[in-house]
């Protein structure tokens, strides 16, 4: 839902669409600028089984600081990429990048699972499972190690995305539905896409402490263990929500502020 309008909305009238198509023109240039000059780093959010808040796994995250020193928001850069057709490198990016900094640590735990956000775009590139093995391949990281994260926004023809999901799935990988929740079709999404894991969006998360939409969180945990679907909760920030969710399902992931926020690679392991 992240369309020019989206973006740039408020701006309103004629002229306001022309000057948002330029800005979007010019943040794109520099945004492949920024892809050939190295000005994209990642950094790597913890998820914790709540249950004993032990790291089993991390978010990839990609930042973005323009040589003015101001960080501009992937939410804003990704959508960018999407609409002017190069995603496709940007994802490509992320996952050299995230061997090339941890293939070590993956190597040395088992079972540590870092995940890598895809567009729907990836997953309908019938060349990027190909890609992916290879690079996983030259690391020598296995493909357990590695999972995909596709939100539910993507409008696409869903039976290529299912496809496409499969094909990584036979590969080892896991595939995650991100910002489970937040669209009008997530229930009908996941009876025609068979995935491994679903992130439920942090405004259920934020909801948990407000009266009526409170129950929604078990109701989701219960569809999750209906489906045999993993579940992540998204945007932990506070000891009640994860006490909360703890005691609705003992064997869920938990990622937020509470547990750690994106750290650069070196700080990801704790040290020894
Ligand atoms: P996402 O995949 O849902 O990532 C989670 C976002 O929530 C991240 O924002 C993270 O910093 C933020 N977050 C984590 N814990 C908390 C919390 O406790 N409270 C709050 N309020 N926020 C929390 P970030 O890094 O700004 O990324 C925004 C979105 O941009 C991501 O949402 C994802 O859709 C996209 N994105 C980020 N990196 C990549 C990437 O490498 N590739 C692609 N395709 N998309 C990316
Ligand atoms: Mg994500
Ligand atoms: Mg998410
Ligand atoms: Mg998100």
């Amino acid at each position: 839902a992240f369309g020019l309008f989206g973006l740039f909305g408020g701006l309103g009238g004629g002229v306001g669409l022309v000057s948002a198509i330029a800005r979007s023109r010019s943040l794109s240039r520099r945004l492949r600028a920024a892809l050939r000059n190295n000005e994209l780093t990642i950094v790597y959010q913890p998820i914790v089984r709540l249950a004993d808040r032990q790291r089993v796994g991390a978010e990839s995250l990609i930042r973005w600081r323009d040589n003015r020193g101001d960080a501009i928001s992937p939410d804003v850069f990704i959508a960018v990429a999407e609409e002017e057709g190069f995603i496709s490198e940007v994802t490509r990016f992320v996952l050299r990048r995230v061997l090339a900094e941890l293939a070590d640590g993956l190597r040395a735990r088992p079972g540590f699972r870092v995940t890598v956000n895809v567009s729907a775009r990836d997953v309908l590139d019938p060349t990027f499972a190909a890609f992916v093995r290879q690079e996983l391949h030259a690391a020598g990281v296995s493909p357990g190690a590695i999972g995909f994260e596709l939100t539910e926004r993507s409008t696409a023809d869903r039976e290529a995305i299912g496809r496409g999901i499969q094909t990584l799935r036979k590969a080892g990988h896991a595939v995650y539905i991100d910002d489970f929740g937040t669209d009008y079709s997530s229930l009908s999404y996941l009876a025609q896409l068979q995935v491994d894991m679903i992130k439920i969006d942090r405004s259920f998360t934020l909801a948990l402490e407000d009266g009526a939409a409170q129950s929604l969180m078990p109701q989701m945990v219960a569809m999750a263990r209906t489906l045999s679907l993993g579940l992540v909760i998204e945007g932990i920030e506070t000891d009640a929500q994860a006490r909360i969710v703890a005691d609705i399902d003992a064997d869920a992931l938990g990622q937020g502020w509470l547990f750690g926020s994106p750290v650069e690679a070196s700080r990801l392991f704790p040290a020894g």
